[in-house]
């Protein structure tokens, strides 16, 4: 080999080295709602999405939007075949890019606010400082990351005896929302003076995971802000759909056998490390195990089981009422409406879930999926300036849904 070959090889290292450790930038990518108002326009959501294109929501049903992302090379093919066959559609995202931007122009601060999205280690580092501050609060390791990360959180307990309740949030990477939201929760269950919320911090014990997903956290703010999966590789893709692969009615709907889809259920149920350690943990505390609320991102609906069937099962009456309250609640600062029903009945259909799965193998009482902000116009790029309303709304929410379950009886 000469001395220009060697020369080459080193350039060519370099520029590997540099496309793979640049974030993936979405310059010009696209979000569009496009609306299905006829069967036959199903068979061409279908042809999108075995071809690959993200879809941000899911069909549910005809006359509503889908939001699906478009790169600028699928632009001109995407808006030719839904023009030629009839489908209405609505851009709702620009250019994806832009907010990116505009998201990480606050993301300056090393130190934990509510004013930025923050790393993995700034929100553990914060979980510890809280634990040292408050002698009710206990840092606990739920489980483990394919990368070998933990899962941590926290337990709240003012008082021994108290029924538990999880919060889980983050276990889609990108809906970076929900831990912050998470985080929000956490910190006012421990300094609001206001009574209802003392009384849910006092008269509960919390265990509170803001990132159950944190190999794809910390993956969707060093390389791609849209990574929604685990990061354990497959044969062609990496990762799973950590919510399509806990063992309730697992791959039966709404989740691909595809390795390189956005909703690959793993190879079997708990192939994911996350989903199988925290299920063991859960599985530990279930005895006491009162409420299971999930955080997600995005659509503003309150989700209640089943994602498998569309058979009301096991308190479903009961849930929906409180339901009902719950999101009454959320609405009365700022207005945000949001939905409540069954995954099913307001989503799509959905198996494999966390919430299912704890419903159905320990008999919880109280179990919701909170969609959080927004419907569509931000997406997965809620701007951070939305973080304390949305964290001040979901409280009152939560204040209401649980007064709601001791009014009709799901008593402490
Ligand atoms: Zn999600």
């Amino acid at each position: 080999m000469n001395f220009c070959n060697i020369i080459g090889l080193v350039f060519l290292a370099i520029a590997v080295t540099l496309v793979y450790s640049d974030p993936v930038r979405f310059d010009n990518y696209k979000v569009f709602s496009v609306i299905p108002h006829k069967q036959k326009d199903l068979e061409i959501l279908n042809f999108f999405k075995k071809s690959q294109y993200d879809f941000w929501t899911d069909f549910k049903g005809l006359s509503k939007g889908v939001h699906i992302m478009v790169a600028p090379h699928q632009e001109n093919e995407f808006v030719e075949i839904l023009s030629r066959n009839g489908i209405s559609f609505e851009l709702y995202i620009e250019n994806i890019q832009r907010l990116i931007d505009n998201e990480k122009l606050t993301r300056a601060s090393s130190e934990f606010d509510f004013k930025n999205y923050h790393r993995i280690s700034v929100i553990n580092e914060y979980l510890g400082a809280l634990a040292a501050k408050y002698s009710q609060v206990e840092v606990v390791i739920g489980g483990r990351s394919y990368e070998g990360r933990n899962i941590t959180g926290v337990k709240v307990s003012y008082k021994k005896g108290n029924p538990i309740i999880v919060i889980e949030g983050g276990i889609h990477a990108r809906e970076w929302i929900a831990p912050s939201t998470v985080l929000y929760l956490l910190t006012q269950l421990l300094t609001s003076t206001d009574k209802k919320v003392r009384h849910l911090a006092e008269d509960y014990d919390w265990h509170i995971f803001p990132s159950v997903n944190p190999d794809g956290y910390e993956y969707t703010h060093t390389k791609n802000r849209l990574w929604r999966k685990t990061r354990q590789p497959g044969k062609l893709c990496v990762g799973a759909d950590a919510n399509r692969n806990w063992d309730a009615h697992w791959a039966e709907a709404g989740a691909s056998s595809s390795e390189c889809s956005e909703t690959y259920a793993g190879s079997k149920a708990f192939s994911e490390i996350e989903t199988k350690t925290l299920s063991e943990y859960i599985e530990k505390i279930s005895k006491d195990l009162h409420g299971y609320i999930a955080f997600h991102s995005y659509s503003q609906v309150l989700l209640i089981p089943y994602g498998h069937t569309i058979e009301h099962l096991d308190n479903y009456d009961d849930l929906l009422q409180i339901g009902k309250k719950a999101v009454k609640a959320v609405s009365q600062r700022y207005g945000t409406k949001y939905d409540v029903g069954s995954i099913t009945e307001i989503m799509y259909p959905a198996s494999g879930g966390s919430m299912d799965w704890v419903k159905a193998a320990f008999k919880v009482p109280i179990t919701y999926t909170y969609e959080l902000r927004d419907t569509g116009r931000h997406g997965f790029v809620l701007p951070p300036e939305q973080i304390i309303p949305t964290g001040e709304e979901i409280l009152d929410s939560l204040v209401a849904l649980f007064e709601e379950a001791e009014n009709i009886g799901y008593k402490r």
